[in-house]
Protein backbone atom coordinates (compact mmCIF):
# COMPACT_ATOMS: atom_id res chain seq x y z
CA UNK A 1 0.00 0.00 0.00
CA UNK A 2 2.60 2.29 1.17
CA UNK A 3 4.78 2.16 -2.51
CA UNK A 4 0.86 2.37 -4.28
CA UNK A 5 1.07 5.74 -2.50
CA UNK A 6 4.50 6.47 -3.05
CA UNK A 7 3.71 5.67 -6.64
CA UNK A 8 0.71 8.36 -6.53
CA UNK A 9 2.26 10.64 -4.74
CA UNK A 10 5.92 10.72 -7.04
CA UNK A 11 3.31 11.22 -10.17
CA UNK A 12 1.14 13.57 -8.57
CA UNK A 13 4.84 15.94 -7.58
CA UNK A 14 6.00 15.05 -11.35
CA UNK A 15 2.63 16.58 -12.60
CA UNK A 16 3.29 19.55 -10.50
CA UNK A 17 6.65 20.10 -11.57
CA UNK A 18 5.39 19.68 -15.34
CA UNK A 19 2.68 22.59 -14.72
CA UNK A 20 5.10 24.64 -12.58
CA UNK A 21 7.39 24.81 -15.87
CA UNK A 22 4.48 25.20 -18.62
CA UNK A 23 3.30 28.20 -16.03
CA UNK A 24 7.03 29.25 -16.38
CA UNK A 25 7.18 28.54 -19.97
CA UNK A 26 3.88 31.28 -20.26
CA UNK A 27 5.11 33.74 -17.79
CA UNK A 28 8.47 33.71 -20.10
CA UNK A 29 6.51 34.20 -23.13
CA UNK A 30 4.13 37.02 -21.96
CA UNK A 31 7.13 38.93 -21.50
CA UNK A 32 8.20 38.61 -24.39
CA UNK A 33 5.41 39.05 -26.06
CA UNK A 34 3.00 40.23 -23.50
CA UNK A 35 -0.35 40.45 -24.93
CA UNK A 36 -2.04 43.20 -26.55
CA UNK A 37 -5.43 43.53 -27.90
CA UNK A 38 -6.56 42.26 -31.66
CA UNK A 39 -7.77 45.50 -32.78
CA UNK A 40 -5.08 48.26 -31.43
CA UNK A 41 -2.93 46.81 -29.91
CA UNK A 42 -3.68 48.04 -26.18
CA UNK A 43 -2.32 45.81 -23.57
CA UNK A 44 -4.93 43.17 -22.09
CA UNK A 45 -4.53 40.70 -19.43
CA UNK A 46 -5.19 37.60 -21.27
CA UNK A 47 -3.77 36.61 -25.16
CA UNK A 48 -6.28 36.74 -28.06
CA UNK A 49 -8.98 39.21 -26.91
CA UNK A 50 -9.84 42.65 -27.26
CA UNK A 51 -9.12 45.17 -24.58
CA UNK A 52 -12.22 46.70 -22.80
CA UNK A 53 -13.03 49.41 -25.07
CA UNK A 54 -13.12 47.72 -27.96
CA UNK A 55 -15.03 44.82 -26.81
CA UNK A 56 -17.57 48.14 -26.32
CA UNK A 57 -17.35 49.01 -29.51
CA UNK A 58 -18.07 45.70 -30.81
CA UNK A 59 -22.13 45.03 -31.70
CA UNK A 60 -22.73 41.61 -30.85
CA UNK A 61 -26.47 40.10 -32.99
CA UNK A 62 -28.40 38.75 -29.71
CA UNK A 63 -32.50 37.72 -30.49
CA UNK A 64 -34.98 38.30 -31.09
CA UNK A 65 -34.07 37.79 -34.67
CA UNK A 66 -35.72 37.02 -37.94
CA UNK A 67 -35.62 33.18 -37.70
CA UNK A 68 -33.93 33.03 -41.56
CA UNK A 69 -31.53 35.99 -42.38
CA UNK A 70 -30.58 36.33 -38.80
CA UNK A 71 -31.43 40.11 -39.11
CA UNK A 72 -31.75 41.47 -35.05
CA UNK A 73 -35.43 42.92 -34.14
CA UNK A 74 -35.52 45.72 -31.81
CA UNK A 75 -39.01 44.14 -30.21
CA UNK A 76 -39.44 40.76 -30.37
CA UNK A 77 -42.33 40.45 -32.45
CA UNK A 78 -43.09 36.71 -31.96
CA UNK A 79 -41.26 33.10 -32.98
CA UNK A 80 -41.98 33.40 -36.61
CA UNK A 81 -41.99 37.12 -37.05
CA UNK A 82 -39.97 37.31 -40.35
CA UNK A 83 -37.89 40.41 -41.61
CA UNK A 84 -39.53 42.72 -44.60
CA UNK A 85 -36.05 41.65 -46.12
CA UNK A 86 -36.79 37.75 -46.03
CA UNK A 87 -40.39 38.38 -46.81
CA UNK A 88 -39.49 40.19 -49.74
CA UNK A 89 -36.31 38.33 -51.16
CA UNK A 90 -36.94 34.95 -49.43
CA UNK A 91 -32.79 33.60 -49.51
CA UNK A 92 -32.02 29.96 -50.39
CA UNK A 93 -30.34 28.74 -47.70
CA UNK A 94 -32.62 28.10 -44.33
CA UNK A 95 -30.77 30.38 -42.29
CA UNK A 96 -28.21 32.76 -41.46
CA UNK A 97 -26.73 33.62 -38.49
CA UNK A 98 -23.70 35.95 -37.41
CA UNK A 99 -21.49 37.02 -34.62
CA UNK A 100 -21.75 40.44 -34.81
CA UNK A 101 -23.22 43.29 -36.72
CA UNK A 102 -20.44 45.07 -38.96
CA UNK A 103 -18.73 48.04 -37.56
CA UNK A 104 -15.91 50.01 -36.99
CA UNK A 105 -14.06 47.38 -34.21
CA UNK A 106 -15.49 44.54 -36.21
CA UNK A 107 -14.79 45.81 -39.95
CA UNK A 108 -10.68 46.06 -38.67
CA UNK A 109 -10.70 42.51 -37.62
CA UNK A 110 -12.27 41.50 -40.69
CA UNK A 111 -9.29 43.09 -42.81
CA UNK A 112 -6.74 42.23 -40.55
CA UNK A 113 -8.17 38.71 -40.56
CA UNK A 114 -8.05 38.54 -44.78
CA UNK A 115 -4.62 40.23 -45.31
CA UNK A 116 -2.76 39.74 -41.91
CA UNK A 117 -2.41 35.90 -41.66
CA UNK A 118 -3.42 36.23 -37.82
CA UNK A 119 -4.30 33.06 -36.99
CA UNK A 120 -5.40 34.31 -33.24
CA UNK A 121 -7.76 36.58 -34.99
CA UNK A 122 -9.89 33.71 -36.21
CA UNK A 123 -9.60 31.66 -33.24
CA UNK A 124 -11.43 34.83 -31.83
CA UNK A 125 -14.10 35.08 -33.96
CA UNK A 126 -14.63 31.21 -34.01
CA UNK A 127 -15.31 31.94 -30.62
CA UNK A 128 -18.43 34.34 -30.97
CA UNK A 129 -19.45 32.39 -34.23
CA UNK A 130 -19.83 29.04 -32.18
CA UNK A 131 -22.14 30.73 -29.78
CA UNK A 132 -24.17 33.03 -31.97
CA UNK A 133 -24.65 29.95 -34.41
CA UNK A 134 -25.80 27.53 -31.63
CA UNK A 135 -28.71 26.61 -33.59
CA UNK A 136 -27.11 25.13 -36.32
CA UNK A 137 -25.15 22.96 -35.08
CA UNK A 138 -27.63 20.12 -33.26
CA UNK A 139 -27.33 17.86 -36.18
CA UNK A 140 -23.74 17.76 -36.66
CA UNK A 141 -23.96 19.51 -39.94
CA UNK A 142 -20.91 19.93 -42.19
CA UNK A 143 -18.92 23.07 -42.12
CA UNK A 144 -17.84 24.28 -45.96
CA UNK A 145 -15.69 27.62 -46.14
CA UNK A 146 -16.13 29.94 -49.15
CA UNK A 147 -13.66 28.68 -51.30
CA UNK A 148 -11.25 30.77 -53.26
CA UNK A 149 -10.24 31.00 -56.45
CA UNK A 150 -7.16 28.48 -57.16
CA UNK A 151 -5.11 31.13 -58.43
CA UNK A 152 -6.32 33.46 -55.71
CA UNK A 153 -5.51 30.85 -53.18
CA UNK A 154 -1.68 30.75 -54.81
CA UNK A 155 -1.47 34.36 -54.59
CA UNK A 156 -2.66 35.21 -50.79
CA UNK A 157 -1.98 31.45 -49.32
CA UNK A 158 -4.62 32.12 -46.95
CA UNK A 159 -8.51 31.50 -47.22
CA UNK A 160 -10.03 33.53 -44.02
CA UNK A 161 -13.29 31.72 -44.50
CA UNK A 162 -11.16 27.96 -44.12
CA UNK A 163 -9.57 29.60 -40.91
CA UNK A 164 -12.65 30.29 -39.65
CA UNK A 165 -14.15 26.72 -40.18
CA UNK A 166 -11.73 24.80 -39.30
CA UNK A 167 -11.57 26.97 -35.89
CA UNK A 168 -15.40 26.46 -35.70
CA UNK A 169 -14.50 23.26 -36.44
CA UNK A 170 -12.31 22.48 -33.92
CA UNK A 171 -14.86 24.03 -31.37
CA UNK A 172 -17.69 22.14 -31.73
CA UNK A 173 -16.40 19.24 -33.36
CA UNK A 174 -18.21 19.21 -36.34
CA UNK A 175 -16.42 18.04 -39.19
CA UNK A 176 -15.24 20.74 -41.84
CA UNK A 177 -15.15 19.77 -46.26
CA UNK A 178 -12.83 22.69 -47.95
CA UNK A 179 -13.17 20.64 -50.87
CA UNK A 180 -16.96 20.26 -51.49
CA UNK A 181 -17.38 23.38 -53.15
CA UNK A 182 -15.08 25.09 -56.14
CA UNK A 183 -14.46 28.65 -57.18
CA UNK A 184 -14.76 28.08 -61.46
CA UNK A 185 -14.51 31.54 -62.07
CA UNK A 186 -12.07 34.22 -60.67
CA UNK A 187 -14.58 37.20 -59.85
CA UNK A 188 -13.74 40.57 -59.00
CA UNK A 189 -13.54 41.84 -55.55
CA UNK A 190 -17.12 42.65 -54.21
CA UNK A 191 -16.45 45.69 -52.47
CA UNK A 192 -17.88 48.90 -54.15
CA UNK A 193 -20.42 47.01 -56.38
CA UNK A 194 -24.02 47.54 -55.65
CA UNK A 195 -26.57 44.67 -54.42
CA UNK A 196 -27.37 43.49 -57.90
CA UNK A 197 -23.62 43.99 -59.00
CA UNK A 198 -22.90 41.95 -56.35
CA UNK A 199 -25.15 38.94 -57.74
CA UNK A 200 -24.26 39.23 -61.17
CA UNK A 201 -20.71 38.96 -59.75
CA UNK A 202 -20.94 35.88 -57.95
CA UNK A 203 -23.51 34.39 -59.94
CA UNK A 204 -22.50 30.69 -60.91
CA UNK A 205 -19.00 31.28 -59.68
CA UNK A 206 -19.29 28.36 -57.40
CA UNK A 207 -19.60 24.74 -58.55
CA UNK A 208 -20.33 21.39 -56.61
CA UNK A 209 -19.50 17.94 -58.40
CA UNK A 210 -22.65 15.86 -56.90
CA UNK A 211 -20.46 12.64 -56.78
CA UNK A 212 -18.86 14.50 -53.71
CA UNK A 213 -21.67 15.28 -51.88
CA UNK A 214 -22.09 11.90 -51.36
CA UNK A 215 -19.63 12.28 -48.84
CA UNK A 216 -21.77 14.06 -46.24
CA UNK A 217 -23.74 11.18 -46.17
CA UNK A 218 -27.22 13.37 -46.36
CA UNK A 219 -26.13 16.06 -43.79
CA UNK A 220 -26.65 19.39 -43.44
CA UNK A 221 -24.25 21.67 -44.73
CA UNK A 222 -23.38 25.08 -42.98
CA UNK A 223 -21.63 27.60 -45.24
CA UNK A 224 -18.93 29.56 -43.28
CA UNK A 225 -17.48 33.17 -44.03
CA UNK A 226 -16.22 36.19 -42.22
CA UNK A 227 -18.86 38.82 -43.44
CA UNK A 228 -22.38 38.68 -44.80
CA UNK A 229 -23.17 41.98 -46.60
CA UNK A 230 -25.79 41.49 -49.33
CA UNK A 231 -25.36 37.65 -49.23
CA UNK A 232 -24.74 37.39 -52.66
CA UNK A 233 -21.87 35.18 -52.12
CA UNK A 234 -23.27 32.71 -49.94
CA UNK A 235 -26.34 32.91 -51.88
CA UNK A 236 -24.32 31.44 -54.92
CA UNK A 237 -22.46 29.11 -52.98
CA UNK A 238 -26.25 27.99 -51.87
CA UNK A 239 -27.42 27.44 -54.92
CA UNK A 240 -24.38 24.90 -56.18
CA UNK A 241 -24.75 23.00 -53.53
CA UNK A 242 -28.48 22.59 -53.92
CA UNK A 243 -27.87 21.93 -57.85
CA UNK A 244 -26.18 19.29 -56.69
CA UNK A 245 -28.50 17.88 -54.35
CA UNK A 246 -27.60 19.21 -50.90
CA UNK A 247 -31.34 19.05 -48.94
CA UNK A 248 -30.89 21.76 -46.39
CA UNK A 249 -27.86 24.87 -46.53
CA UNK A 250 -27.23 27.49 -43.55
CA UNK A 251 -24.76 29.82 -42.92
CA UNK A 252 -22.46 31.37 -40.34
CA UNK A 253 -20.43 34.47 -40.55
CA UNK A 254 -18.75 36.72 -38.18
CA UNK A 255 -20.17 39.39 -39.39
CA UNK A 256 -23.27 40.89 -41.11
CA UNK A 257 -23.99 44.32 -42.42
CA UNK A 258 -27.00 45.61 -40.86
CA UNK A 259 -28.85 48.38 -42.24
CA UNK A 260 -29.06 51.50 -40.03
CA UNK A 261 -27.21 49.62 -37.14
CA UNK A 262 -22.99 50.66 -38.69
CA UNK A 263 -21.30 51.12 -40.88
CA UNK A 264 -21.90 50.26 -44.48
CA UNK A 265 -18.87 48.35 -45.93
ZN1 LIG B 1 -8.47 47.50 -28.21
Amino acid sequence: MESAEGLVKTGAWHRGIARGARRLGGLLLDLAYPPVCLNCDAPTVVPDTLCASCFRGLRPITAPLCPILGLPFAASLGADALSAEALADPPPFGRARAAVSYGEVSGTIVSRLKYGDRPELARFCARLMAGAGHELWGDGPVLVPVPLHPARQRERRFNQSAELAHRLGSLTGLSVDTGLVRRTRRTRQQVGLSGDGRQRNVAGAFAVDPELLVRTRGRRVVVVDDVYTTGATVKAVTRALRKAGAEAVDVVTFARVVIGADLPI
